[in-house]
């Protein structure tokens, strides 16, 4: 009996019907604009939640040094995010400082010096917790930083595949000279300039055996393979990495810088 009510009711009117007890209304059709907007609100609904969804997964389970919003830590090895990391704690004296401390390293403060376009802004000495030799170099925090997860996350595990042992010293010629890029005349000023470059020279296994840049980066063997893979895994963490293969001048020593041309040869 309803059904025919309605039947007659959409030959009334053009519009459904829709009943309720023994009455039907006729109802206004939608419009294709409105049922697109429906369409188009739903699938935007749907979206948000897988994306809510992804992202809860994603923040869950991937390693924290690929996602750029976890905090950079000196114990997690290096990810997708560690270098945009670094880039920022470079940019914030204080976060760069809590990162070395909470990444268990002491350190000392360094007066700033400035004369010409040499500069001592930002830095620091590494008192403790790396293995540098001589120890306490002065550099930008920054590259203290840096420096610092490349001796955990590069240089150590490195050693330990290829020697089967912990590194004992990393050998280096210098950090801060206050000169132009090979001491040219004219040239612009050198990372070293404001301490913000290191080089190095080679490493000491705790067995006493010493590798150099000088002697064995070319070799075949197992201690030129660790030199190359370290100079490789630079790559991923500082601004310039300039090794033996970029030109004599870096015959024996790896050139690593936090300055903003992405050099790494
Ligand atoms: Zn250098």
């Amino acid at each position: 009996m309803r059904g025919g009510l309605a039947r007659l009711d959409e030959e009334a009117h053009p519009w459904r019907t829709a009943c309720a007890g023994p009455r039907c209304l006729p109802v206004k059709p939608a419009s294709p604009e409105t049922l697109a907007l429906a369409g188009l609100g739903a699938a935007l609904l749907d979206f948000a939640l897988m994306a809510i969804i992804v992202f809860a997964g994603v923040d869950r389970y991937a390693p924290p040094q690929d996602l750029p919003w976890k905090p950079f830590s000196l114990e997690q090895p290096i990810g997708m995010a560690t270098a945009r990391k670094l880039a920022s704690l470079a940019d914030d004296p204080a976060a760069c400082r809590a990162a070395l401390t909470d990444g268990g390293l002491t350190f000392s403060e360094v007066p700033l010096r400035e004369q010409g376009f040499c500069s001592t802004r930002d830095g620091v000495r590494i008192t403790g917790g790396a293995s540098l030799s001589p120890p306490g170099p002065l550099m930008t925090c920054g590259l203290a930083l840096t420096y610092a997860l490349w001796e955990r996350q590069v240089a150590a595990p490195a050693a330990q595949i290829a020697f089967g042992q912990p590194l004992g010293r990393v050998d280096h010629y210098g950090t801060y000279a206050c000169r132009t890029v090979y001491g040219r005349e004219g040239a612009r000023p050198s990372n070293h300039a404001t301490a913000n470059a290191v080089d190095i020279a080679g490493f000491r296994l705790v067995d006493g055996r010493r590798l150099t840049i000088a002697s064995d980066f070319r070799d075949e063997n197992a201690e030129g393979r660790f030199l190359r893979a370290v100079r490789d895994g630079a790559c991923k963490l500082f601004g310039s990495t300039l090794s033996p293969d970029y030109n004599a001048a870096h015959a024996d020593h790896l050139h690593l810088d936090r300055s903003r041309y992405r050099i790494c040869r």
